[in-house]
């Protein structure tokens, strides 16, 4: 007899025990998405050096102090400095540099006066150094300079462990120099489906078959939450097949191993009949629709987790029980969505948590939900139509039109 559990003591029994996987240093142009694995603790200063933010002229300011339009002050210039250029001196009292943007500001200097505020322009066919500039206006010291360490300070600790690398975070490490990322190695997540009936796309179709769905709709998944999916090809319903295909699953030593099907009580499934050979596997019936059957357990000390066949089931049984997993392991935060919304039509339940695939639509100011149509545990339509799960808690069986509830949205791709 499979036990009946509720769907949160399924998750806390799953993720029982599990810490995140080790970490693997990778270079700075592949972290996008990942997780950083370790504090980093800014090794320099950013900017390294003060710097003009500005083309123009590095000044001491007391040295153009009360100039205007009316009466400008002219200096003579001592120094030229382009940007990635070491220094060369500091800057003569009374003299000024011409600077470029981004260009090591001089000792001694203290502002930078933009070219637009003197008798100059900045012309690059003419390269030529003024030999004087006037100067239309005066300045306050630190005008136009980028002190060393204005972004970010040697020693701080900007980015944590667990954080997600997203194109912001990138450019700090690089910024910072850092050439080798240390981030939480991916979990490899083998992906088996089983049954007679079922043919891969671009194979042909013999009466009685249907695609294998779940295979590729579950690969994008495990993707979508940052592990590595490894299609096993589909086993046929014998033990010999099934066995044989497990086997093919753990030569790829995968941190999880997934399977869809074969896992309803009471059913012929050969997928038990294995699991009681290779593994401790026990099968679950869970308060929830769709998918009740699922299957938890271990494979040669890997975690294994048997989803239900029917596709839809399948992918709410993933997100329910597969991400949080995949997420604790991969050290990523739970950053999918969820809002509350009103109810657009009634809905009945038979008292088991229930998600229901919604449109979401914005009626005067609020958020309403309404079914898209088939509520089949087989018809992915009813996905791709959905902008979001709306959750109708256990031991409810009627939710009025006008109820308010939360949806799981997933508008986005990394909500899917
Ligand atoms: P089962 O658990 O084997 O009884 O399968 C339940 C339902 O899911 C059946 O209608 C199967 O045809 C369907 N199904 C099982 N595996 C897949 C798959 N990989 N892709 C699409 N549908 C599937
Ligand atoms: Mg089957």
């Amino acid at each position: 007899m499979a036990n009946l559990f509720s769907v949160d003591e399924a998750l806390t029994r799953i993720l029982a025990g599990v810490t995140p996987l080790a970490h693997e240093m990778i270079l700075l142009e592949n972290v996008l998405g990942r997780i950083l694995a370790q504090d980093i603790i800014a090794p320099v200063h950013v900017p390294p050096f003060a710097n003009s933010s500005m083309d123009g002229y590095a000044v001491i300011a007391s040295d153009i102090a009360g100039a205007g339009r009316e009466n400008p002050v002219s200096l003579p210039v001592s120094m030229d400095i382009p940007a990635g250029k070491p220094l060369q001196a500091a800057l003569r009292p009374g003299t000024v540099a011409r600077i470029m943007t981004g260009a090591v500001v001089p000792d001694g200097a203290d502002a930078v006066v933009p070219v637009e505020d003197t008798d100059t322009q900045w012309d690059t066919t003419s390269p030529e150094i003024p030999s004087e500039v006037a100067f239309f206006v005066s300045i306050q010291p630190g005008a136009n300079i980028r002190p060393i360490g204005e972004d970010i300070q040697k020693g701080m600790n900007l980015l944590q462990a667990g954080m997600v690398l997203r194109p912001q975070e990138i450019g700090v490490l690089a910024s910072l120099g850092l050439a080798e990322i240390p981030v939480v190695r991916r979990p490899k997540v083998a992906i088996l489906s089983s049954g007679d009936e079922l043919v891969a796309p671009g194979e042909p179709l013999q009466p009685g078959q249907i695609r294998d769905s779940n295979s590729y709709a579950i690969a994008a998944l495990v993707e979508t939450y940052g592990g590595v999916p490894v299609r096993i090809p589909t086993a046929r319903d014998t033990i010999e097949d099934v066995r044989r295909r497990f086997h093919e699953a753990l030569s790829h030593q995968p941190d999880v191993i997934l399977s869809s099907a074969g896992v309803s009580v009471g059913a012929f499934d050969v997928v038990r009949t294995v699991m009681n050979e290779l593994g401790e596997v026990n099968f679950w019936r869970v308060n929830i629709r769709p998918g009740k059957p699922l299957a938890f357990g271990h494979v040669a000390g890997i975690p294994f987790l048997g989803l239900p066949g029917n596709p839809v089931s399948a992918m709410v049984t993933f997100d329910g029980f597969v991400r949080p997993l995949l997420q604790k392991l991969g050290g990523r935060p739970d950053d999918t969505d969820t809002a509350a919304a009103i109810l657009g039509e009634s809905v009945r339940t038979d008292g088991r948590r229930t998600y229901f695939r919604v449109k979401l639509l914005q009626e005067d100011g609020r958020l309403v939900a309404y079914t898209t149509g088939t509520q089949s545990s087989g018809a992915l339509s009813s996905m791709v139509l959905a902008d979001g799960l709306l959750i109708v808690p256990e031991n409810t069986t009627y939710s009025p039109a006008g109820s308010e509830l939360q949806v799981r949205l997933l508008r986005r791709m990394s909500n899917w």
